[in-house]
């Protein structure tokens, strides 16, 4: 199973250019897809699904120009779009039945087989019979990964899939997501937040303002901030004079000053002590260095 991502571009009407030029391959595992609002992964997801077609370039999966043989891809594409709505007049199995219809999936008893089992995988079996708009924000969630799971899909596709669920909610999610990472499956999760790809991806891209800027492993991106993350307990001056140059990671209060966490080459004369980096001081590391250059 294999994705292949060509010069890609995508200009809105108006002039707008959401993609530049991208070049990437996915391959079966979980595939995270970070970038800051306005970076373009919404754009990138939808011409995936082929719900939009790109200016220029082109997507292969498995070697099948996605435009050229739509019919034949959308069958192998399970989706989470970010803005999913659900039917108010419906059960939340009543839902996934319908689902499994829009899928042809037409005997009643394979219908009813898969949607009980889907329920039992996401956790919504005891409340099958509950309306689905009555359902929390994470179950919500966890119906709309089912829909998208419901054909047994070779590729799924999950945008934004942890915004605005509280934390529980948010690591359940994440686990179901890295549960369905099995051998011949690739699952692309689109996201802003950091923590949604540390746990579970094993390749990662990252985009900004429509632009590949980093293809590799979270472990590597993670690598490249060592020695550059730091924490010191500092004045309120000092504070205030570092910010203006630093990204600050975290402020405690502390005393008559702040202890922080910073990023970037430490100041000489600063009494700071190395940290370990964690993705998110990576990702922070990475883009301010950028951002830097770009501003050259
Ligand atoms: P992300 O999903 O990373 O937040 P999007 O793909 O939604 O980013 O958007 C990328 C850029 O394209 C943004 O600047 C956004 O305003 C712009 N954009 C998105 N959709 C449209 C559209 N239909 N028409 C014009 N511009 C758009």
């Amino acid at each position: 199973m294999e994705i292949k991502i060509t010069k890609l571009s995508k200009v809105y009407p108006g002039g707008h250019k959401a993609l530049h030029d991208i070049d990437l391959t996915i391959r079966e595992g979980m595939f995270g897809l970070l970038g800051p609002n306005g970076a373009g992964k919404s754009t990138l997801m939808r011409i995936l699904v082929t719900l939009m077609q790109p200016s220029s370039g082109e997507i292969l999966i498995n070697g099948k120009n996605i435009n050229k043989q739509r019919e034949e891809v959308r069958k192998m594409l399970g989706y989470l779009p970010q803005d999913f709505r659900f039917f108010a007049a419906l059960r939340s199995w009543e839902f996934l039945d319908y689902a499994a219809r829009l899928a042809g999936m037409n005997s009643r008893k394979e219908r009813r087989e898969r949607v009980e089992k889907m329920l039992h995988d996401v956790g919504l079996f005891d409340v099958r019979n509950r309306m689905a708009n009555k359902l929390s924000g994470g179950m919500k969630r966890r119906l709309g990964i089912a829909q998208a799971l419901i054909s047994s899909p070779s590729i799924i596709i999950v945008d934004e899939p942890t915004t605005g669920l509280d934390p529980e909610e948010r690591i359940r999610f994440r686990n179901l997501l890295s549960d369905l990472s099995h051998t011949d499956t690739i699952i692309i999760l689109s996201t802003h937040i950091v923590g949604d790809i540390s746990s579970t991806c094993n390749q990662m891209a990252l985009l900004n303002e429509g632009e590949l800027v980093y293809n590799d492993a979270p472990d590597k991106l993670v690598e490249s901030a060592k020695g550059y993350v730091w924490h010191a307990n500092v004045s309120v001056e000092q504070y205030n004079e570092l910010k203006e140059n630093f990204p600050i990671i975290s402020t405690i209060p502390s005393g008559t000053g702040w202890e922080i966490q910073f990023v970037g080459e430490k100041p000489s004369g600063l009494k700071a002590t190395g940290v370990h980096p964690s993705l998110e001081h990576a990702y922070v590391h990475f883009m301010e260095n950028k951002l830097q250059h770009w501003n050259l």
